[in-house]
């Protein structure tokens, strides 16, 4: 599977880091960096806390 993120969405909230900061990775102002990662399937707790976490829906997984 691949994870994603769409920068043009992220609005800096920073809570995909919170949930998983082993996954996901950060700006100094709290705005997500690009993401194009493969991951497994099914994918691990922690991507799934930082997917849901994230309240532009800007990470997806597909
Ligand atoms: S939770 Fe969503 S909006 Fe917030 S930093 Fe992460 S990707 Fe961006």
């Amino acid at each position: 599977m691949r994870l994603t993120i769409d920068t043009g969405k992220c609005s800096g909230h920073a809570r995909c880091w919170e949930a998983a900061p082993d996954v996901f990775d950060i700006d100094d102002n709290g705005y997500a960096l690009p993401l194009d990662v493969e991951v497994s399937d099914p994918p691990a707790d922690s991507i799934r806390a930082g997917i849901a976490a994230c309240p532009e829906r800007a990470i997806s997984l597909h």
